[in-house]
């Protein structure tokens, strides 16, 4: 158990499904009240029951964090319920590989949106609250979950990897801003973990070149995820696990 994370307030993206549904989960057994964000309500209200019949706290928030609107008013609505957060996971991400010649800026466009600029929304929207609760003598977290894709090199998935590339910088580079005001900045790079996230592709050569790839190398579970981040987000506040990678044993 991670027993330093009771009491804290958490938000997490991307609850819906795979790890953020199991970070939201194990957080929650460790005594965190957990904002559970993502597009589908359907799944947030079936978790958050899940998590209540557990003992747990939790509170649905539908949004879109590629919609500026929808995650102001996200934001409104954990602010009314549970006041300031203090432990950020920004987890929503999508994947969608395809050749560079296709040229599929709606593609592109949505896994910019989705994975960089909706961090950066989300990011943007709790700052304050985590520069505030470090400055009160509290643990502040941002936990960034980009992939190990941002070191890779592999055809076809271009810019998925540099959005992640992206992600990852942005997290060395904001601990040089919040890291001197205590607030704690940890990305994880997960390698092949066991989740939705290539079910949304549309390229059925490439979909099966990664069930292959991940029948070679084996894969994570989620809930394998969720432990890292309960682990990091729980060390004494000094103590800052900044960059970790976590893969199959088997994946080179
Ligand atoms: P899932 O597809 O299961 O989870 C992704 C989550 O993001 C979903 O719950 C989805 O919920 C949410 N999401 C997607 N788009 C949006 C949006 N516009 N607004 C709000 N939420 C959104 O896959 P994973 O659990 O694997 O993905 C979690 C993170 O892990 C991603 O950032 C991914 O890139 C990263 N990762 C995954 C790896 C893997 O092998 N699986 C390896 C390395 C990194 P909803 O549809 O309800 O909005």
């Amino acid at each position: 158990s991670y027993a330093a994370l009771a009491g804290r307030t958490a938000v997490v993206t991307g609850a819906a499904s795979g790890m953020g549904e199991a970070t939201a989960r194990l957080l929650a057994t460790n005594g965190a009240r957990v904002a559970l964000l993502s597009r589908r309500r359907d799944r947030l209200d079936d978790l958050a029951a899940k998590i209540v019949a557990d003992g747990g706290q939790a509170l649905v928030v539908p949004v879109d964090v590629t919609d500026q609107a929808s995650v102001d008013a996200a934001v409104a609505a954990v602010h009314e319920a549970y006041g300031p957060a203090d432990l950020v996971v920004n987890n929503a991400g999508v994947m969608l590989p395809n050749p560079i010649d296709d040229g599929r800026v709606d593609e592109w466009t949505r896994m910019i949106d989705t994975n960089i600029t909706g961090a950066l929304r989300i990011i943007r929207a709790f700052t304050a609250d985590l520069v505030a609760a470090a400055a009160e003598g509290r643990t502040a977290d941002l936990v960034n979950v980009s992939s190990i894709a941002a070191h890779l090199t592999f055809p076809n998935y271009a810019v998925y990897s540099a959005t992640k590339a992206a992600l990852t910088h942005l997290s060395a580079m904001l601990r040089t801003e919040l890291g001197p005001r205590d607030v704690r900045i940890t990305n994880i790079e997960p390698g092949m973990t066991d989740t939705e996230l290539g079910g949304h592709m549309d390229n059925a050569a490439l979909a099966e070149e990664l069930r292959g790839l991940q029948e070679a190398v084996g894969s994570l579970s989620s809930d394998e995820i969720a432990d890292v981040i309960a682990f990091v987000t729980s060390r004494p506040r000094h103590v800052n696990l900044r960059q970790v990678m976590v893969l199959p044993t088997r994946q080179a």
